[in-house]
């Protein structure tokens, strides 16, 4: 028995195909495969011990053989007056990552439970009628290729009768980044290294089992926005969607990836049959302010930028989303709203508005609520749909662009959940 062709020795990662290969090569029946998938992806299993369904024989082998699970370790979770948990998850090399749940979604994405985002849903998608249609098909879809679900089973009724109300993960992609946004902390760590597609859907899965939830049963919707820029580790993202979708229940249309526009991408992106949803950080109005706020911006520049997302084959009902951080004095002018609401003119999109989170080493100052609603009402009365998120876990550095495996006030993971003191919000 050798391992997988990426050469990974982690079960967590490996696709359909590469675990009907590895049973095959080890002389096993076909459906070892799916039993090995149920319980890396469904049961959520830490060690091969737990995967009671496979023989011990075989489970030694796939030992001596150098497998794992390679499931992700919470190393600590530091928990916010507002529900929202970051995780720092410890990965096999030493390194770690950032991945954050907010029990009542992100605050602006269409379909997480929010205001913003219902608001969004009812004025962008169509009927609640078709909507449940999709939800119907998915579950359908998920009997046909898992037949059993442990986790869901043995789930308590009240559980899994009341479900969570579409709470909302965001995952990293990369250790560190190197796109060097100036308003994210992430920045400040540099790019470390790529996330293998079993570390993404490790992130998911540990944190299912910590929150004890599980979809579809369960509404889960996922981000691509912790740290790391997922279109420089294109490879593993993709792979990383697959798997979330086929193999853990998430349907692609509850599923985001953001970009800070690293347009060859985009158009690959497009041919995807499957994918999640396109989100593309905007944060400023002209090309001048954007290199200024995104270096990347020299190599791609709005025009390019813009002319992706124009490009973007859209599905039924599908939108890009547009994020603008805002920065007091630096792009939240009225003539800021008008430039952005003149380059999105036409395209399906809407725009989630970010007033800044703060953190040490971050030269900007967080706009007044005043000027962010100026902001956009300018971008409404333009006919852009514009929303505002609310901070979600600034108080513990959970909040968009603060993920920089800070380890201040911490909760760990064996304590009850705690709120801890805030930090001021501007
Ligand atoms: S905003 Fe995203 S792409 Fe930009 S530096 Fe931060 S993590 Fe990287």
């Amino acid at each position: 028995m050798t391992m997988t062709k990426s050469g990974a020795s982690s079960l967590l990662g490996m696709d359909r195909e590469e675990l009907a290969a590895l049973t095959t090569e080890a002389g096993q029946p076909r459906y070892r495969a799916r039993q090995i998938a149920e319980a890396v992806y469904r049961q959520r299993v830490e060690s091969l011990a737990e995967i009671s369904t496979l023989p011990l024989e075989f489970r030694e082998r796939l030992e001596r053989s150098g497998f794992t699970v390679g499931a992700a370790r919470i190393e600590k979770k530091f928990v916010s007056g507002d529900g929202t948990v970051r995780y720092l998850m410890g990965l096999g090399d030493g390194q770690t990552v950032e991945t954050v749940w907010m029990p009542e979604g992100d605050g602006g994405e269409a379909g997480d439970g929010s205001e913003a985002g219902a608001e969004a849903e009812s004025s962008l998608s169509a009927s609640g009628a078709e909507a449940l249609l999709e939800e119907s098909e998915l579950i359908a879809a998920l009997k046909r290729c898992a037949t059993q679900n442990p986790v869901v089973q043995n789930a308590p009724a009240k559980k899994r009768a009341r479900g969570v109300g579409r709470s909302t993960i965001c995952i990293s992609s990369q250790v560190g980044c190197a796109v060097d946004c100036q308003s994210c902390l992430t920045a400040l760590l540099g790019a470390k290294r790529n996330l293998t597609a079993g570390e993404i859907v490790g992130q998911v899965c540990a944190v299912l089992k910590d929150q004890q939830v599980s979809p579809p049963q369960d509404r889960i919707n996922l981000v691509f926005m912790g740290m790391g820029e997922p279109f420089l580790n294109y490879e593993n993202f993709v792979k990383a969607s697959l798997l979330l979708v086929e193999c853990v229940g998430i349907a692609e249309r509850r599923m985001t990836v953001s970009t800070a526009g690293i347009v060859p991408r985009i158009h690959d992106f497009g041919e995807e049959t499957i994918r999640p949803k396109l989100a593309i950080s905007l944060n400023a109005s002209n090309d001048a302010l954007r290199t200024r706020l995104m270096p990347l911006n020299k190599k791609w520049n709005l025009q390019m930028l813009i002319a992706a997302a124009r490009d973007f084959p859209l599905r039924t009902r599908e939108w890009i989303t547009f994020e603008y951080v805002l920065l007091g004095s630096v792009n939240d002018e009225p003539e800021n709203a008008k430039e952005v609401a003149e380059l999105l003119r036409g395209l399906r999109c809407k725009v989630n508005l970010i007033a800044l989170n703060p953190g040490p080493g971050i030269d900007f100052t967080t706009p007044s609520e005043a000027r962010v609603a100026a902001f956009q009402k300018i971008l409404r009365d333009a006919g852009i749909p514009a929303f505002v998120r609310r901070p979600r876990g600034r108080d513990i550095y959970a909040a968009c662009g603060q993920l920089k495996r800070t380890v201040e006030g911490s909760t760990s993971a064996s304590q009850p959940v705690q709120g801890i003191s805030a930090l001021p919000a501007s």
